[in-house]
């Protein structure tokens, strides 16, 4: 089909892709790059981009232009879209056609304005950070007046559309206005900072006030909150870097984030947000991420760039109850300045990029984010969470960089529209953990014991990677190094070490009654649980004096030390806050499981919060359950934000693991058996129905394909319920009624905990699965924790999943004696040479061994050798990929040579591994002798002529070979044209 054809047809798709998200900027780009190539003339610019007219009708009269100006115009304007909308769907997908790029324009121009034209893209990219500063050239060069200036930074304006504006407005001044702005461009490309960019000199009171800002800063962020009542830590001691990631695959970014990455322009995806979003569980290490970020900046140690910094804690903002002014936000609740309010404020207003706001735990946040109430004015008054979801859009104080942290299931796509980029804290790396009880000790024996004891246990090691599982354990040495071997496995014996633990250490009480320790603290427990129990119902986590009154909790319970003294400095009340809000879920829990007054329905409509956020329900039902009175605190109308779910679910866990058999023991006196009795019968009824549910919506299998399940969210939050019940009576009447062949569960956020649950659930299957986990952190802890349901995988896929060769030898070393396990994908994990002795073992032991794909890791030409070792003497794989490593003409020459031979090879990738015309060669004797292959893959590599020549002579004898593809080698257009002649089976 023809290009302008194209146009006409895809017009619907087009339309939706240039303007659904609202914003004009992917129009702006596509305008700008038309407009850089000569393709529109200044004039049809003019008539497409009327301001004020709907971004809609801009785009239908591009479309109408493009096709009028016939078939180059339009394949021009497919390359400029599909260099702004890489992603699309559905459009230009024509196989013909669309053949045309886009490139960037030679830098020689007669004119200084038209190379404001040809240069238009990068113009903008490289102006929007530095508006005022190119104004401030053309101001003081007389080509500008300050009512220019108004028009360009008008705010509804995105810093892009200003430079648009800016780039406009010099165009209709001449050539000596353009060659300004030129210049201020060129000058400006040494990187400096923002500060120094504008040669600016904070006046003296904006000065005072950051000298008083940091110092508060300073003070508020040195010691760890969850350390203070027992010993005083200080953050620098302690602290531990967690592991960062991009949530989108970046190609640019390699490695880890630091921790200024976060804020840096390093895996920006959205240029016009100014948003970074750090996600995280419940105990990642978010609040202390941030706590670091604070006193790093308050010392001068990072963040530099930033003149002024505003931490906000989202917990803290839900106890303002006035609407507050933007001023007021920042001063009241940040740090007041002494003097000059005003002035300081302006200065902030005028300066939005030397400002950041850290706004911590918006999952905490009683409101859900909604874009609904826009406010552009920072004078006016609005309750917090408008302004605060104002600050997010960017509608109020554009430019100022702020840095979100919330648990991933609160936040949902509206708000992840505004974000520029989102990075995952993913707890401690396996070395991390070590470094951390090395800090937390300074007896170095004791961590070495406590460090020993953890190896031992891989469960609870794989535990220890969420930061504050890896405090309470540390913390709970003592207890840790006197239980028996492996009998800490789940997160609730996490928590009932540390709930004993502090009975035993804040407790005056001698033990003198002879009752157990739960038995004796039961009181204390219950005033607690009911504290945690309410505040989760009613988006609570600051307790007042009343609050506690209420529950019955009395100063001997607060000395237990569970609760913290809340440091609010905003309103000075004295409040209390559970250590963590884990620990307020662990506590709701206990008092579900041990109080008489908890409803019959409580345990149903717990398991059932689930059902009501996937039905995308807003949820009524838990506060039917809560105290009459916390019903009518709640406004009306006002309904259970999906930022509670997650604490249900916390809670719903610890639930599941408080009613395990193996603490039956310990609430024997606590409560009346036959009770205990109900309620667990009610847990295992609600998670087999919730499993049944899950079941359920397997969709019937098609004929001649598998029966898969995609995981919905929620099915690996009841696998760690059954886990934590620790009975396998309830694993595998849970597994017995799941039928599929393949369990697909990629970006479900796995880690090394939630393999071991799978794990544990999954042995029970009935028969053989697949198990799809790419895209998670599963890492080599999680691989050994997923061997004890080896035996009954028959697939595994774990791409992108931070494997290395450890974690691959422990794995092959137990699947090369399971019979089921067949085919194995690997593909981007940091793999080197010195797993392939293992493959090459698992080759030659394991005859009905299929598919093995090893694409994007670290293999070189010794790797290849060894692998071929191996393949040599296996006589059943048929699938074999190496994408992207670098095994060179050697380590094809091996791996042509073992495979020559072989009568079940299929497929075979060698893409990206920089092999010539010599290993193209060796090559074409597996197509000379091999008659099972049917792909070979040999793109991105540095084949000539030759080496072609030797594959056509090759396939000349074989008619089973499908296609070879040899896109992007050395090979010239001429020379493309004349082999696809002679063999059409070559893909260029
Ligand atoms: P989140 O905000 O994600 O719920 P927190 O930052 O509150 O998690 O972490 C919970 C606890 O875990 C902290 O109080 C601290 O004891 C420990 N912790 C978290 N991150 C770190 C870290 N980077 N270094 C040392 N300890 C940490």
């Amino acid at each position: 089909m023809f290009v302008q054809e194209l146009v006409l047809r895809q017009r619907t798709e087009i339309l939706n892709a240039l303007c659904s998200s609202g914003s004009a900027e992917h129009l702006e780009q596509v305008l700008d790059i038309l407009l850089s190539q000569g393709e529109l003339t200044w004039e049809d610019y003019q008539n497409i981009q009327v301001s004020g007219r709907a971004l809609h009708c801009n785009a239908r009269k591009l479309l109408d232009l493009v096709y009028t100006k016939g078939e180059d115009t339009c394949g021009l304007f497919f390359a400029a879209f599909k260099r702004v909308l890489p992603d699309a769907k559905g459009v230009g997908t024509s196989s013909s056609g669309c053949s045309s790029t886009v490139e960037e324009k030679e830098e020689h121009h007669s004119t200084c304005t038209e190379t404001l034209l040809t240069q238009r893209p990068s113009l903008v990219e490289k102006l929007q950070g530095c508006i005022d500063g190119a104004l401030e050239d053309l101001v003081t060069s007389g080509h500008f007046t300050s009512a220019d200036c108004c028009e360009v930074q008008l705010p509804i304006h995105t810093p892009c559309q200003q430079a648009r504006r800016l780039l406009d407005h010099v165009r209709s001044k001449g050539e000596s206005a353009a060659k300004v702005v030129l210049q201020f461009i060129q000058h400006k490309q040494e990187p400096v900072s923002p500060l120094n960019q504008e040669k600016l000199t904070p006046p003296k009171e904006v000065l005072k006030y950051q000298k008083k800002l940091s110092s508060s800063i300073s003070a508020q962020s040195c010691f760890l909150s969850t350390y203070g009542g027992t010993s005083h830590m200080s953050l620098d001691d302690i602290y531990t870097d967690g592991q960062l990631e991009l949530a989108h695959n970046c190609v640019d970014v390699h490695g880890p984030l630091g921790l200024e990455d976060i804020v840096g322009a390093v895996g920006t995806e959205n240029k016009e947000a100014d948003t970074v979003l750090v996600s995280g569980e419940a105990g990642g290490g978010k609040s202390t991420l941030l706590q670091r970020l604070h006193l790093l900046w308050a010392r001068g140690a990072a963040l530099q760039d930033f003149l002024l910094l505003f931490p906000f804690s989202c917990r803290r903002l839900n106890s303002e109850q006035r609407e507050l002014s933007l001023q007021e936000l920042l001063f009241q609740h940040c740090c007041w300045p002494d003097r000059q309010q005003e002035e300081i404020f302006q200065f902030i207003l005028d300066h939005p990029h030397l400002i950041l706001f850290t706004f911590d735990g918006l999952d905490e946040l009683k409101q859900s984010f909604s874009d609904e109430h826009r406010l552009c004015c920072p004078t006016q008054r609005a309750p917090v969470h408008i302004l605060l979801f104002n600050l997010i859009q960017g509608s109020l104080m554009k430019g100022v960089r702020k840095v979100v942290t919330s648990r991933p299931e609160a936040v949902g796509p509206l708000f992840k529209k505004h974000l520029c980029k989102e990075v995952l804290l993913k707890g401690f790396s396996p070395s991390g953990i070590d470094c951390f009880v090395r800090k937390h000790h300074s007896d170095a024996h004791v961590a070495a014991k406590v460090l020993e004891s953890l190896r031992t246990n891989t469960a609870l090691l794989g535990l220890c990677h969420s930061p504050v599982l890896c405090w309470i354990v540390s913390q709970c040495h003592k207890e840790l190094l006197g239980c028996g071997e492996g009998s800490l496995q789940t997160i609730t014996d996490v928590y009932l070490m540390i709930l004993q633990h502090f009975f035993q250490h804040k407790s005056s009480l001698k033990n003198i009654t002879g009752l157990c320790w739960l038995q004796q603290h039961l009181q204390t427990v219950l005033h607690l649980g009911k504290l945690a129990f309410d505040g989760i119902g009613a988006t609570c986590y600051i307790f007042s004096g009343t609050d506690l009154e209420t529950c019955g909790v009395t100063e001997k319970d607060i000395c237990m030390g569970f609760l913290m003294q809340s440091k609010d400095i905003s309103t000075h009340a004295k409040g209390y806050e559970f250590l963590h809000l884990t620990m307020q879920c662990f506590f709701a829990a206990l008092y579900i499981v041990l109080s008489d007054n908890t409803d019959r329905s409580t345990i149903p409509k717990l398991f059932e919060t689930q059902k009501m956020k996937e039905a995308g329900q807003s949820s009524r039902c838990f506060i039917a359950c809560l105290p009459s009175t916390d019903q009518q605190q709640r406004p009306s109308g006002e309904e259970t934000t999906a930022a509670e779910m997650p604490n249900w679910q916390i809670t719903a866990t610890f639930v599941s693991g408080l009613l395990s058999q193996r603490h039956r023991n310990l609430w024997l006196h606590c409560c009346p058996s036959a009770v205990m009795e109900k309620r667990v019968r009610q847990v295992v009824k609600c998670l087999s129905k919730g499993m049944q549910k899950h079941f359920k919506s397997i969709p019937q299998s098609v004929e001649g394909e598998k029966k898969s399940m995609h995981a919905m969210p929620g099915f690996v939050w009841l696998i760690k319920c059954i886990y934590e019940m620790q009975e396998d009576r309830v694993a595998k009447d849970a597994m017995s009624k799941l039928e599929v062949d393949h369990l697909k569960l990629t970006y479900c956020n796995i880690g090394p905990v939630e393999c071991t649950a799978l794990a544990y659930v999954l042995q029970h299957l009935r028969n053989p699965v697949g198990l799809q986990l790419d895209n998670n952190s599963v890492g080599d802890v999680g691989v050994e924790q997923l061997l004890p349901c080896m035996h009954i995988c028959n697939s595994l896929y774990l791409r992108n999943n931070n494997i290395t060769d450890e974690g691959i030898r422990k794995l092959l070393a137990k699947t090369i004696q399971c019979e089921n396990f067949k085919k194995i994908a690997l593909f981007n994990n940091n793999l080197t040479d010195a797993c392939t002795q293992h493959f090459s073992r698992l080759l030659t032991i394991k005859q009905n061994f299929v598919s093995l794909r090893l694409g994007n890791n670290n293999l070189t030409e010794k790797g290849a050798k060894q692998l071929a070792e191996g393949l040599k003497c296996n006589h059943s794989l048929q699938y074999l990929g190496l994408w992207g490593n670098k095994i060179g003409d050697v380590g094809a020459e091996a791996l042509a040579t073992a495979l020559e031979n072989s009568k079940t090879l299929v497929w075979l990738s060698l893409v990206d591994n920089g092999v010539g015309s010599a290993g193209a060669c060796a090559l074409s004797n597996i197509i000379k002798n091999c008659t099972s292959l049917e792909e070979l893959w040999l793109t991105e590599n540095h084949i000539t002529r030759s080496g072609v020549e030797r594959l056509i002579q090759a396939m000349q004898h074989n008619t089973h070979v499908k296609s070879v593809w040899l896109r992007n080698n050395d090979l010239s257009l001429e020379e493309v044209e004349e082999m696809k002649q002679r063999e059409s089976r070559l893909t260029f």
